[in-house]
């Protein structure tokens, strides 16, 4: 019997979870029956992939690195990684720009609406808990990113899933260095990398084998502890327009990967679907990178030496679903609740910032909604109005954050693409 492929069980997990959730929602103790008995599968299964995140990055960046023939190829390979992660948001945030502008999705909303998300929002811990974590970062010098790069001690950068970029960092000097001495002293080294960096990839197979259980758990809780349909139908305008613009990425991708790499739109969805399809299920990119760098490389073709280095990156600093999102949200914010305010200067300040705060991103559940505070308040949107403006799109947050997210993913493993075949190999 043909074995099903890998995709098809994680789609049949995700469905199944979809109707549980409902169907668990109706029942009468059914949410608290998947909060306790449903919910802690998932959370071991984003538990197992965060563990092996951090030991993956390090061995695959520096056996990526060490392998590479001289330092100006990682330099090259930098720059470019960088200047196609600026250039593919802007696109994003444009995207968004240009569909929020022109469907106007703010302008339908009632004035019961408002008054009742504003009633039923706007002094919810989870808004509040965002305003306060965005102040303290608004709060924060214009160099302190470049700060936060760098680690003052490593092993508590590692043990804090945030402090990615600082592992990044120390990963790449430990490489480059290990270029620059005598190959036969960074032999031992290498070697250990290598051999740990196999062991990893064999425990992603075995963790991906409960993947479709894990997606089952993950979209059932979603489902039962999201009890604001009417809110879904009430911001159908605004979920529609930041949804078909994800969706315009997606093909944007495709087109890349057709164009540049010449491989068909097919091929590329195929074998990235399993990380998309946890990327949607996890809502973090963080947590779906050892399968995106999995993916990737081994059925994607794109050599250690690129993915290693573009990938975990990209998982930190390239966000064009993000962005995309933050961009659509503030306009969709404004239109709402200050039109006049709205200006063609704050549109360019949005791309600006919009492509800084997905910089800042966090790759873990809500995280864009905090970055999106800072983007309100660079166009000088009232403080005091915040938490109304975000009461209007939280009861959505959830499920825009999973299409978000898997077009997170899926903008980093395109220009892992684009980067190896531009690097000719
Ligand atoms: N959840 C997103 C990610 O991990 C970030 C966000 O938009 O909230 O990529």
């Amino acid at each position: 019997m043909k074995k099903l492929a890998l995709h098809w069980k994680i789609i049949i997990g995700l469905v199944l979870g979809i109707l549980f959730g409902i169907l668990l929602s109706s029942i009468q103790g059914g949410k608290q029956f998947t909060i306790d008995w449903i919910q802690p599968f998932g959370t071991i299964f984003v538990k197992l992939l965060k563990l092996i995140a951090i030991p993956l990055i390090m061995a695959s960046l520096i056996k990526g690195i060490s392998e590479l023939k001289d330092i100006s190829k990682f330099k090259s390979m930098g720059i470019k990684t960088m200047g196609i992660y600026m250039v593919t948001t802007v696109i994003a945030i444009s995207t968004g720009l240009i569909l929020v502008n022109v469907l106007k999705p703010g302008n339908g909303i009632s004035q019961e609406t408002i008054a009742s998300l504003k009633e039923n929002y706007s002094s919810n811990e989870g808004i509040q808990g965002k305003i306060t974590e965005a102040s303290n970062r608004s709060n924060q010098g214009p160099l302190q990113f470049l700060v936060d790069v760098v680690p003052d001690n490593i092993t508590f950068a590692m043990s804090d899933n945030k402090s990615m970029l600082q592992v990044i960092f120390f990963t790449v000097f430990i490489g480059i260095s290990m270029l620059m001495i005598a190959p036969k002293k960074a032999k031992p080294l290498m070697k250990f990398f290598d051999s740990l960096n196999e062991v990893i990839l064999k425990m992603i197979d075995i963790i991906m084998l409960f993947a479709p259980y894990a997606v089952f758990s993950l979209l059932a809780t979603v489902v039962v502890t999201s009890d604001d349909y009417y809110v879904l139908l009430a911001l159908l305008k605004y979920s529609g327009v930041v949804i078909s613009g994800l969706l315009l990425m997606i093909v944007f991708y495709t087109l890349c990967v057709s164009i540049y790499v010449k491989k068909s739109p097919l091929w590329f969805l195929k074998n990235i679907s399993p990380a998309q399809l946890l990327a949607f299920s996890t809502s973090s990119s963080a947590a779906t990178l050892p399968v995106t760098m999995e993916r990737v490389e081994e059925h994607l073709g794109v050599h250690k030496e690129v993915s290693s280095f573009v990938l975990p990156v990209g998982a930190t600093i390239n966000m064009d679903g993000t962005s995309l999102y933050q961009a659509v949200a503030a306009v969709f914010i404004m239109q709402v609740l200050w039109p006049e305010g709205l200006t063609f200067q704050h549109q360019i300040t949005i791309v600006i910032t919009a492509l800084l705060a997905s910089i800042g991103s966090a790759a873990v559940p809500g995280a864009g909604m905090v970055m999106l505070i800072i983007v309100l308040d660079s166009i000088g949107f009232p403080k005091d109005m915040l938490p109304i403006g975000l009461a209007l799109i939280f009861a959505v947050d959830r499920p825009l954050d999973m299409f978000r997210t898997t077009v997170n993913v899926t903008g980093d493993a395109t220009v892992a693409l684009i980067v190896n075949k531009s690097e000719g190999m």
